[in-house]
């Protein structure tokens, strides 16, 4: 809920001032071409299993990590973004001569592998904070707790979420909002599924929790009772949350009402002592988007007594601090999140959790350099360039759409051109001076960090908009559209080969990149993000005819991917994929179009033996070889609102006669939808 909003999701779900005008030479980051025939296994047919024909060789060559749940070509990307920007920051670190930004990441770094601090401080970082959790001793006690605790915890697990948001009716303004959260399992639903797995998947949290709170010195049948304890608020809160699809209704989460509406909401909470500790500006209107959650908030904090509560906020900043304190700690969240959870083999080394920590609580700071190192003005302009030539395939798509209006098509081009395209790296860094950040004291830095950020947000309440602003670093191999501001983001790190590869042609760079921006812009005019006009407001410019024929056509998509098996007997929750699998189809139709513009009149030739429009679509399969570790794949399946990679390749595909005719598949075949079955929305 920190977030800027509630409604990014970016291409993937992975693990969130001018530049000197010096130009990156040589980019220092490891080539891979942006069409690579020896990915492809090309003894398979085509037109029964297009992913497979692409990236079967990829999968063989790329088994998945023993210290990753999911492998593919973005996370091997962000991989090496992981070594240039180790060597970025081990050179911030040991630079004899610092300005301030270097000095924060450089500090921040070494502080955090300083492994020998680590373990001698043990618990000791977090002494302050457990000493004020015991020291409650009333409601309102509580509530000045929860604030500092939460103003030190990223996300929304500590009891429940809070900061600011865009208003959804007038997104120039930021407002006051709070919403769900409270929980350590990843998703709601963890809680409330009733299947073997998921009862299994309780058992091991609850002993987790159990071996928590044993590290903190409870006697086992004391931890036992705690643990118990915290998992029956955890399960309350839980089942009185939004569900994912559920939150994908903006209208679900708009809940704006007066202060005082609040305090009526959940009279057991002391608001008014919370809001002053956190520093709120003052405010008249909170949204709050999970009201459900909250009549159970209340009631639970007037049966569970205080005693409870202080298990439960005690519990909750070890589990969320325990990456970054000593051994027995990091060993304990890593096998049940990483091990247990999510099937990984082996813990990440050291160094590279340093380096992603250090992109998530400081990436403007690192990305600087980043951006120096890799992405020139020429890169920039290059892609810039393909952006709008997709945008103009839009424009022309709307204007032949033969089931709108013209009355729709009308607010639908306002709306496209009224996108923000915003590429590479923000025009103003954000200014981390206020950061302090020492070389000794690792999870010290990470508190003061988180707590800049929701300060950050916090702030925001009562102000203007600041339309610049990016929710993810450069260095980020990833790319999202905001539907409240309307924009497009992509930062420098998924403009890289083979993403983006400036010494290949347009083919398969349309098929990657371009269908990645087509998709991006497909997002202004999904299921969710259609529900927002050209400011971003959540406003309806639909006739009401027009609005059910799109419906037909999304429950064409959704009806297709509600078949596809994501794990033994899984399959996908297209209600969830939805908006994702819309902007798949209408991406890959966009980049399509935009690139037989582009190329308009030139002699394309072969090459490696494949036709252009071959090299298109192989392109766009190579951008998503990945595989998945069963384990993960559950989780994702849960939470996740993208469908798996061989579907979203796949799945589109099967709906394009264009690539049905550029790979002379026939009817009947598996790749080649029955006539009349094809899904097209845009
Ligand atoms: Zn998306």
């Amino acid at each position: 809920m920190k977030n800027a909003s509630r409604y990014i999701v970016p291409l993937l779900f992975l693990l969130a001032a001018s530049l000197c005008g010096q130009t990156s030479k040589a980019n220092p980051l490891p080539y891979t071409p942006g069409l690579d025939p020896s990915a492809m296994d090309r003894s398979l047919d085509p037109c029964t299993d297009f992913y497979k024909y692409s990236c079967a060789g990829w999968q063989k060559k790329n088994p998945i990590p023993a210290d990753r749940t999911a492998w593919s070509v973005y996370a091997k990307a962000y991989e090496d973004n992981l070594v240039l920007m180790r060597s970025i920051l081990e050179d911030a670190a040991h630079a004899s001569q610092r300005d301030a930004v270097t000095q924060k990441v450089g500090d921040y770094y070494a502080a955090c592998m300083d492994e020998t601090a680590a373990n001698q401080q043990g618990i000791s970082p977090l002494k302050h904070e457990l000493d004020a959790i015991a020291a409650i001793k009333s409601p309102h006690d509580l509530a000045i707790v929860v604030a500092d605790l939460q103003l030190m915890t990223p996300g929304s697990s500590m009891m429940f979420g809070a900061g600011s948001e865009q208003d959804p009716d007038d997104t120039e303004k930021q407002i006051a909002a709070v919403d769900q959260g409270g929980i350590g399992l990843p998703n709601r639903d963890y809680y409330t599924n009733d299947d073997a797995k998921s009862k299994e998947n309780r058992e091991h949290y609850l002993e987790h929790i159990q071996r928590i709170f044993q590290m903190l010195g409870d006697p086992a049948a004391t931890a036992k009772k705690n643990a118990a304890m915290v998992m029956g608020i955890e399960t309350a809160l839980a089942k009185a949350s939004w569900t994912s699809v559920e939150r994908r209704d903006p209208y679900k989460l708009k809940n704006k009402m007066k202060r005082a509406e609040l305090n009526a909401l959940v009279p057991n909470f002391d608001w008014h002592a919370y809001f002053a500790k956190v520093h709120a500006p003052d405010f008249e209107i909170v949204d709050v988007n999970a009201p459900n959650f909250y009549t159970e908030l209340n009631r639970q904090l007037k049966s569970e007594p205080l005693d409870h509560w202080k298990n439960y906020l005690r519990y909750h900043i070890v589990n969320t601090y325990a990456p970054y304190l000593s051994d027995p700690y990091v060993q304990e969240s890593f096998n049940f999140y990483s091990k247990y959870l999510r099937g990984a083999k082996e813990m990440r080394p050291r160094w590279k959790r340093c380096v992603q920590y250090a992109d998530n609580d400081l990436g403007e700071a690192v990305g600087q350099e980043y951006v120096r190192r890799v992405f020139s003005p020429e890169l920039k302009q290059n892609t810039l360039d393909m952006v709008q030539r997709i945008e103009q395939a839009m424009e022309e798509r709307i204007h032949g759409l033969d089931w709108m209006s013209d009355q729709t098509k009308q607010q639908a081009l306002i709306k496209l051109h009224s996108i923000r395209n915003k590429i590479g790296y923000p025009d103003k860094w954000r200014d981390y001076s206020s950061v302090a950040i020492t070389p000794r004291d690792f999870a010290g830095n990470v508190r003061n960090a988180v707590a800049f950020e929701s300060h950050r947000q916090i702030n925001k309440i009562g102000q203007p908009v600041d339309l610049g602003e990016w929710a993810i670093t450069p260095t980020t191999v990833d790319a999202y559209y905001n539907p409240q501001v309307n924009d497009i983001n992509f930062p420098a790190g998924v403009l890289q080969p083979p993403l983006y590869d400036p010494k290949m042609d347009d083919a398969p760079n349309y098929g990657n990149t371009g269908t990645t921006i087509g998709h991006e812009l497909t997002h202004a005019f999904d299921d969710q993000g259609r529900q927002f006009d050209a400011k971003g407001n959540l406003r309806d410019w639909w006739t009401k005819e027009d609005a059910q024929k799109f419906e037909q056509r999304a429950k064409c998509v959704s009806d297709q991917y509600a078949q596809y098996v994501v794990v033994d007997d899984i399959h996908i929750n297209s209600k969830l994929t939805l908006g994702e699998d819309v902007a798949d189809l209408g991406g890959t139709i966009l980049a399509y179009i935009a690139w037989k513009a582009a190329t308009q009149g030139k002699n394309l030739t072969d090459a490696d033996g494949f036709t252009p429009d071959q090299r298109f679509f192989i392109g766009f399969a190579q951008w998503d070889c990945s595989d998945v570790r069963p384990e993960q794949a559950r989780e994702y399946a849960i939470r996740d609102p993208h469908s798996p990679g061989e579907y979203r390749i796949n799945g589109v595909l099967v709906n394009m006669p264009e690539f049905a005719d550029a790979f002379s598949c026939k009817a009947g075949q598996k790749m080649v939808k029955p006539e009349g079955k094809v899904c097209k929305v845009w």
